[in-house]
């Protein structure tokens, strides 16, 4: 998967503004921030979307929400935070390897 932009990100390949990273999952910041504090969580297996989650790899997500629950609680998001997948074309998902967006620092309105 060496064309997939976030796995080179992984490899450090390309650089990125690491939040945090272990065995199975590494969380960066975004390139381009929705909100005051805005980064990504990515399992290092490559996984194209949340569409080829399987009960072989569904640890990982688990394992991954587990990750943002303590980097919220370490980063002092007392008001609150969002996470949002983007899966396929009509939810706009960009880059092809899952990840989640983990948003934070400012009142969100509803989206559709
Ligand atoms: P999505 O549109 O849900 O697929 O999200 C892809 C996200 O990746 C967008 O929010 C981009 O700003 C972000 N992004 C793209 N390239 C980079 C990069 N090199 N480093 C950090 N974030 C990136
Ligand atoms: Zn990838």
């Amino acid at each position: 998967m060496e064309e997939c932009l976030f796995c080179r990100i992984i490899a450090g390949n390309i650089p990125s503004n690491k939040v945090y990273e272990d065995e199975l999952c590494y969380a960066f910041y975004d390139i381009a921030p929705m909100t005051p504090t805005h980064f990504l969580v990515v399992p290092k297996e490559h996984i194209a979307s949340a569409a080829e989650i399987t009960g072989e790899n569904a640890y990982i997500v688990a394992h991954i929400y587990e990750v943002i629950a303590k980097l919220a609680a370490e980063m002092g998001f007392a008001d609150g935070f969002r996470v949002v997948t983007n899966c396929g074309a009509d939810a706009g998902q960009t880059v092809h390897h899952l990840h989640f967006h983990v948003l934070a620092g400012k009142q969100m309105g509803s989206f559709n």
